[in-house]
């Protein structure tokens, strides 16, 4: 019996050291094939404006760098992204990375390209994907005191901020993303002035009578008369408070798709950079008694004694509690936010699907908290919707338009159905009614000589037509077949459309904006879609940029700026307006705060 419990003792540990050796034996061959095949390997994503392209390098067992080749990401939107995304998978040694918020196209794009390149190298892409553990850090209260706290560092607010310490205050600019820019940053930048220079030398009749005209019956009749005047005639002097901090504009002025007239001025840098490097290029000047806390979301306006004393706000380590005297709400609209879009809108088909323009921090946040201290709300009801979505993304990226005089939207059977230079509700409406809510916007080469042009959002032609966002054809029918509508219904509707340029009259929609007829080719199309653009309707503020309550009274101390507020463009604002609303008001909120005792 002992022999027998010996032998089968000895039979256990035989089998025991088999396996022991067999399992040692695989450890040393994974060590040797490693987590990667090392070298180097490049792969390619798609972001918000074309592909981006990375090299990844790694050795066995590490992701050693990784280097953003080639990328067509628009400046100053998604440069954090491109910085801080391959950074983040080189530190965690991981795909599991945090986007970055207001750049989430590009996030994605330089993730996926890493992902192929890792892929090459044989990868367990999925187990790169397992998300680490994050440690929670230990949550803390930062309490600061200044003059003026800003909330949002958009144009509005940065714009409000500069303003203040021109006139004496220390400033604190919250703003919840992790940059600056907000909406500003990623908008075609078009600033309606009546500019007794620029236009002159354009020879282009214009007044201020005529800005606020159009801006008034623009939206309808609905906007406060007294902000429009202060709007209108601050628009140029503004201008000119911009380019004496160094901001410059081109010389040529444009009409912005539902603009009405060519008042607009665009800057030299691309999109909204401009403005926003020529604050943030003051702040940094200026750092001794200004700041920007990025990642800081305002949730409370402190009040004390029917005064506003300061915000409360949430940061990355912990709470913020800013006391100040005297605070602006500039933290921009609510086109991104579904449920506020939902609970304001009247004029429109369910919004719940429709895609935004808007940058994700336009949420709303602003009005929400100066509502709970009895500020009044006006104009909710007024949204508004472009009929140039891409329809991917709804971002206004891929648009192919140069300006309004010079190119026609067709729907799926290649006919026009409104007038082009109309108002942005009328066109978005008469949108909704073709088929899928879908166009194509048709141009010729006049618009992009030779293609190497950028359109307002910094895209050249050429890169869209190869990324297949736009189509290229030499002949009207050829074009009409890569688009798939009826050739003769677009050859006609170009013939009609160039009749009405050579006799100027208004044509069967009512249109008079035109400028070439579309006979040079190329010929180029570009599909788009409504997306929801802009929100009219917000805080109530006097020509003091002073937030009113719902009794009619100021509340001591507070101020709001840009697209929080309503009240300025009625039920539907003119394109390039808001960028004049928001550098005005940002400018007179900012003065006054500072003022404020
Ligand atoms: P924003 O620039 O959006 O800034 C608000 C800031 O507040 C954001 O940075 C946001 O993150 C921050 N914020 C929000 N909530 C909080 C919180 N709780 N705490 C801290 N910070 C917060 N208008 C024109 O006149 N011409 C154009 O050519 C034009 N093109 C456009 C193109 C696009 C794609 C878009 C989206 C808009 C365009 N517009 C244009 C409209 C115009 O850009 C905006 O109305 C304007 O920039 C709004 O400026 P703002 O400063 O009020 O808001």
């Amino acid at each position: 019996m002992k022999l027998k419990i010996k032998r089968t003792l000895i039979f256990i540990l035989i089998i025991t050291m088999v396996f022991s050796v067999a399992g040692c034996q695989s450890k040393p061959k994974e060590q040797e094939e490693g987590l990667f095949k090392a070298g180097k390997y490049v792969g390619e994503g798609q972001g918000l404006n074309g592909p981006i392209k990375v090299e990844v390098t790694v050795t066995s067992s590490e992701i050693k760098e990784i280097k953003v080749l080639e990328h067509k990401e628009t400046p100053g939107v998604s440069d954090l992204a491109i910085k801080n995304v391959p950074a983040s998978i080189v530190e965690g040694q991981g795909l599991a990375v945090d986007i970055v918020a207001g750049a989430t196209w590009s996030s994605n794009g330089i993730i996926e390209a890493v992902t192929k390149a890792l892929e090459q190298a044989g990868a367990d892409i999925n187990a790169l994907k397992t998300l680490p553990v994050k440690q929670e850090k230990e949550k803390k209260t930062t309490e600061k005191e200044t003059d003026v706290v800003v909330i949002g560092a958009g144009g509005a607010g940065l714009a409000s901020a500069v303003s203040a310490n021109e006139n004496g205050a220390r400033v604190i600019v919250l703003e919840k993303m992790p940059k600056p820019g907000g909406n500003t940053i990623i908008s075609g930048a078009s600033y309606n002035a009546v500019d007794p220079k620029r236009q002159a030398a354009q020879g282009i009749e214009d007044s201020i009578e005529k800005h606020y005209t159009q801006t008034y019956e623009g939206g309808d009749k609905k906007g406060n008369p007294e902000l429009i005047q202060v709007l209108v005639e601050n628009a140029y002097p503004t201008i000119e408070w911009l380019e004496s901090m160094g901001m410059e504009f081109k010389p040529e002025i444009h009409t912005v798709l539902g603009g009405m007239w060519p008042r607009a001025h665009a800057p030299v840098k691309p999109l909204g950079t401009g403005f926003i490097d020529t604050f943030m290029n003051y702040i940094d000047e200026h750092k001794d008694q200004m700041e920007v806390m990025v990642n800081t979301k305002a949730t409370e306006i402190i009040m004390e004694n029917g005064k506003v004393v300061g915000v409360k706000a949430e940061g990355p380590d912990g709470d913020v509690i800013i006391r100040a005297n005297a605070v602006v709400v500039a933290a921009g609209g609510f086109g991104n936010n579904v449920e506020m879009r939902n609970e304001f809108n009247t004029q429109w088909p369910d919004l719940t699907k429709i895609k935004s323009t808007n940058h994700p921090g336009a949420t709303g946040d602003g009005i929400a908290i100066a509502k709970t201290v009895g500020a009044n709300l006006i104009g909710m009801e007024y949204i508004q919707l472009l009929p140039m979505g891409d329809p991917n993304t709804g971002s206004l990226s891929g648009n192919i338009e140069q300006s309004v005089e010079n190119r026609i939207f067709v729907n799926m059977d290649g006919n026009r159905f409104v007038d082009e230079g109309a108002r942005r509700d009328v066109m978005t409406k008469a949108l909704f009614e073709q088929e899928d809510a879908f166009m194509w916007v048709v141009l010729d080469s006049q618009n992009y000589p030779t293609g190497d042009e950028k359109n307002h959002f910094n895209e050249s032609i050429n890169e869209l037509v190869a990324a297949k966002r736009a189509y290229k054809a030499d002949t009207l029918e050829d074009l009409a077949a890569q688009i798939g509508v009826d050739p003769s219904n677009l050859v006609k509707t170009v013939e009609d459309f160039n009749a009405h340029v050579d006799s100027k009259e208004a044509d069967e929609f009512g249109r008079t904006l035109y400028q070439w007829k579309i006979d040079k080719p190329p010929y180029y199309a570009g599909a788009r879609v409504p997306t929801v653009h802009h929100t009219m309707g917000g805080i109530e503020i006097n020509t003091e940029a002073e937030v009113i309550d719902t009794n009619g009274n100021i509340i001591p101390g507070l101020y709001a700026a840009g697209e929080v507020t309503g009240g300025i463009h009625g039920s539907n604002r003119l394109g390039g307006n808001a960028l004049a609303d928001i550098n005005v008001f940002g400018r007179i909120a900012g003065k006054n705060a500072a003022a404020y005792k």
